[in-house]
């Protein structure tokens, strides 16, 4: 019978846990790890390649984000980058992909905010970044042109960098790459739920399907589900989730790279683009939609957790009120509504989304493909009374709660990196900073 007493116990096994494992395997001197995960295999939620946009994000073609979250996703990213040196060219090829990549705006009003984006800093942030007139965008992305109305300003803002990547392999290749470590004990163990933590003396008791297990430090990287943990310790910060899920339509392939839209800042959710897919490259995709189920999660029955997931108080009803009375936000959920909807959903979305994007496309040429997407755990902050753009980490003593709406896959290393100094701190394990300066400094 194996151990149940762990110095640390990663819950989740998507891509934040994966990562969390590979940074306190890699770097420390841990000796007993254990990561549990209650479906059968890595990174089967919003980790798995047909959940989520496969994009690395580096800041520069999303319009919503402010100049400092950009400088801290191109920090986050550029880590990303670092640790694909570290394998070997096959296994690099399987998870990346490089890429063109833009941000289009189409007539007046996007133009405008597009063009004051580029003068604005994002230019010094991103120098590769250019941009690119409706001629230039002709010889370089063809389908977003073709027999779009002459009157029709656009203009896009292009980087050569873009990359798509298979989150779902990346988070295998950390967990092979944990597994490495020959001094440690490190195990996993699959189709294994943990129901409940409480606090015995200074350490976690966690009770799971498989019986109880016992640790010094516990990180939950479990998604939404992160929330609900940190709520059994009376532990949520005020903070609450709304469920944004996301589909994908499809159609043969019709872009040489990524095409996201201009969208408004305050909307933490991305807008509508279209991609190529890494593992299908005779396909584009274009989504997510934005949704609102009643769930936490697209695999199993999770509506009651939903419904746990919420504080019932004055404060928590009223931030909701105002998070959802959003103008902007009302009137993306309305048409994003409509696209589920059977026989006028796929219409809708044709004439205002991916016809925005590639004017040529026909009605048949477009598929609503109901098996990709995933469910994003948007945060609602009760402190600013507003949706929370990125992950959050809620810290206990010795516990970590990660909730990681997009782009979390993104900033997962990072993320796992963070946690991993955080823990040797907590635990008094040693970092070795030369190995880790060596394979993922970034200067
Ligand atoms: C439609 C969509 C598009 C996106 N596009 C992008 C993108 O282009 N780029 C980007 O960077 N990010 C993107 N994201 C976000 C990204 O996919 C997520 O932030 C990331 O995958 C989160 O990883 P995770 O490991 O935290 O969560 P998950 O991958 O969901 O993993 C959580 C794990 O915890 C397990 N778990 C839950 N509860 C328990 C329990 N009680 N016991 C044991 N295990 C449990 C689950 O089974 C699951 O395996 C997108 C997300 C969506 C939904």
């Amino acid at each position: 019978m194996e151990s149940r007493d762990y110095d640390l116990i990663i819950v989740g096994g998507g891509i934040t846990g994966a990562a969390v494992l590979y940074a306190v395997s890699a770097y420390t001197n841990i000796s007993r790890v254990l990561l549990i995960e209650k479906y059968e295999d890595i990174a089967t939620l919003n980790s798995n390649s047909r959940s989520n946009s496969q994009t690395l994000h580096f800041g520069d073609v999303e319009t919503n984000y402010t100049l400092k979250k950009a400088t801290e996703a191109k920090m986050e990213a550029n880590r990303v980058l670092r640790y694909i040196h570290l394998l070997e060219k096959g296994e690099q090829a399987r998870i990346i992909s490089k890429c063109q990549k833009m941000v289009l705006g189409v007539g007046d009003e996007e133009v405008e905010s597009l063009e004051k984006t580029y003068y604005s800093g994002i230019k010094r942030i991103f120098p590769g970044l250019k941009k690119v007139e409706r001629e230039g965008l002709s010889g370089i992305e063809p389908n977003t042109v073709r027999g779009r109305p002459a009157e029709e300003r656009i203009v896009a803002l292009v980087s050569d960098s873009g990359y798509m990547v298979d989150f779902e392999r990346l988070a295998r290749s950390f967990v092979s790459r944990a597994l490495r470590n020959k001094k440690a004990r490190i195990n996993l163990m699959f189709n294994t739920a943990v129901k409940s933590l409480r606090e015995v003396r200074k350490e976690y008791v966690l009770t799971t399907t498989k019986g109880e297990f016992r640790t010094k430090f516990v990180v939950f990287a479990t998604g939404s589900y992160s929330l609900l943990f940190a709520k059994m310790l009376d532990f949520d910060k005020n903070l609450s989730i709304i469920s944004i899920g996301g589909d994908y339509f499809i159609s043969k392939r019709m872009l040489n790279g990524k095409v996201y839209r201009v969208q408004k800042g305050g909307v933490p959710f991305a807008a509508v683009h279209a991609d190529p897919d890494i593992r299908n490259p005779d396909i584009t995709r274009y989504g997510p939609t934005a949704t609102m189920p009643l769930r936490l999660e697209k695999r199993g029955s999770t509506f009651f957790d939903y419904l746990r997931s919420f504080n019932y108080d004055i404060k928590t009803l009223e931030t909701l009120v105002k998070v959802v009375s959003n103008e902007d936000i009302i009137r993306i959920l309305e048409t994003n509504f409509v696209y589920g909807l059977p026989l006028i959903g796929k219409r809708w979305f044709f004439e205002n989304e991916a016809r925005k994007i590639v004017p040529t496309i026909k009605y048949e040429q477009l598929y609503h493909e109901r098996g990709m997407g995933g469910i994003r755990p948007q945060i609602v902050d009760e402190n600013t009374e507003s949706f929370f753009v990125g992950a959050s980490k809620l810290y206990d003593n010795n516990a970590i709660f990660n909730i990681t709406p997009s782009p979390g896959a993104s900033s997962s290393l990072e993320s796992g990196i963070e946690d991993m100094k955080y823990i040797a701190r907590a635990l008094g394990l040693r970092i070795d900073h030369k190995k880790f300066e060596a394979e993922l400094g970034i200067g």
